[in-house]
């Protein structure tokens, strides 16, 4: 069962509306508004939680959904605030627009928590609307929709180094020998399903991150096969180890072996093909018959490439220090920068060419008043802030290329009036 990748659908809060009442008192026939503002919606938030290794948490439940907001009441009552909800991850999960696979989150490095949706805001009561000409305002603001979104969540783990090779050669056992990780190790191919991360700690030389890579085999990288549902996971270590059969137990050629897995990595991704390698011929315990032996031949071969070759048995415990040495001097030497991936979806930026219905209207009584009213300008007033310099550019970009501007001139909007919406008043500038 592969547990790190899944798609979820999560909404946040939809804004709580705002109330119309008017004050009631003795004596006092007809009270001012006094209907108070809805509460905000939750956001939905990421969040790194250590504790985590797999995405195994969302593949039962796939639907999560903040509170929404609750309305504004009489009084000037202030609804109550929805509450957000906060979906743990573990490190490296890059959060993705479902259908475009494109970034909107990369949980690693310093991102620890990410505001993914946010909740649509509390609409106001009408209180705020009472005006000189209008002191029994029938309006309140609704609250704001909520925002809800199908993500891809998918886990690329973060380490060091990565351990590639054939099936069976070794690597769960490896793993379990140097680090803290306990795998299952077993004679079959493909026992390895999820990667399995484990921090070196070994006589003395400690501090870094393998990630054993199960299941490469040939063709991974077009899709054959469980292989590479597993690359991905090496996009982000900096070492390569290349783990063969040393003792060709299964009757294999490491040589044919190496190329091989090299040349998936070149089609997979060309960078990853290029960082430093180290070659573990396993199993030495295994050889009988030194003359035969196949580390000269993978020396001969790889040596002179720059790749240094090690004897190594997982089992015996035989070059496992000499080759973490190598590996942890590699890695020392290494400039560290981070592979972190660019936000390239905006959740927001999809209120600007949502086709929701709004009409612009010529006020009957007043020529020089537009109304622009509908579900499109509604649910962007709700999501931005104009008193902000960002959220008043944003607007406009909106009433541009939303298409609000060309309506209004056509129906005939001239310098100096006034465009009304929802109880905000602009002055129209070409
Ligand atoms: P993986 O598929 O690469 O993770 O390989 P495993 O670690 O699961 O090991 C596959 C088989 O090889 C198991 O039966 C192990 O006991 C055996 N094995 C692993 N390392 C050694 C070693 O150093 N010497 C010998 N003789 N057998 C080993
Ligand atoms: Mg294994």
């Amino acid at each position: 069962m592969f547990a790190d990748r899944a798609k979820i659908y999560i909404r946040s809060g939809k804004g709580g509306d705002g109330h119309v009442s008017f004050r009631r008192e003795l004596y006092v026939p007809n009270g001012g508004p006094d209907g108070g503002d809805g509460g905000k919606g939750g956001d939905v938030i990421f969040e790194v939680d250590e504790g985590l290794n797999t995405l195994g948490d969302y593949r039962h439940k796939r639907k999560f959904k903040a509170q929404d907001g609750e309305p504004g009441g009489k009084r000037r009552c202030h609804g109550g605030n929805g509450d957000d909800i906060v979906l743990k991850v573990p490190e490296g999960t890059v959060i993705m627009e479902a259908e475009s696979r494109k970034v909107i989150a990369d949980m690693s490095g310093d991102n620890r928590r990410q505001v993914v949706l946010r909740g649509g805001r509390g609409g106001k009561g009408n209180m705020h609307y009472a005006t000189a000409t209008m002191q029994v305002p029938k309006y309140a603001q609704p609250g704001q929709p909520a925002q809800e979104l199908e993500v891809f969540l998918e886990l690329k783990v973060i380490a060091d180094v990565g351990l590639v090779g054939f099936p069976n050669v070794g690597k769960s056992t490896f793993l379990s020998r140097v680090t803290n990780a306990r795998p299952k190790i077993a004679n079959y191919h493909f026992t390895t399903i999820n990667p399995n991360l484990g921090v070196v700690d070994y006589q003395g030389i400690d501090g870094f991150v393998i990630a054993d890579i199960p299941g490469l085999i040939e063709g991974a990288s077009e899709g054959v096969g469980l292989g590479h549902e597993f690359l991905r996971h090496i996009e982000r270590t900096r070492v390569m180890i290349h783990m063969v059969d040393g003792a060709s137990v299964e009757g294999r050629d490491p040589i044919d072996d190496i190329y091989k897995i090299n040349k998936e990595l070149e089609a997979y991704n060309p960078e990853i093909a290029a960082r430093p390698q180290v070659i573990a011929a396993n199993k030495m315990d295994a050889v009988y018959d030194e003359s035969e032996s196949i580390i000269e031949k993978l020396k001969a071969e790889f040596e002179p490439k720059g790749i240094p070759v090690f004897a190594i048995s997982a089992v015996s415990g035989k070059g496992l220090k000499e080759l973490l040495y190598r590996v942890k001097d590699m890695l020392d030497h290494i400039e560290v920068e981070p592979i972190t991936f660019e936000q390239e979806f905006f959740p927001e930026d999809v209120l600007v060419t949502e086709n929701l219905p709004y009409t612009v209207e010529q006020d009957p009584e007043d020529p020089h008043i537009f109304i622009v009213e509908g579900p499109k300008i509604e649910k962007m007033l709700g999501y931005t802030n104009l008193d902000s310099e960002k959220g008043f550019a944003f607007f406009q970009k909106f009433l541009k290329e939303g298409g609000i501007l060309d309506e209004l001139e056509a129906a005939g909007i001239e310098e100096g009036d006034t465009v009304r919406m929802y109880g905000f008043d602009f002055d129209y500038y070409k």
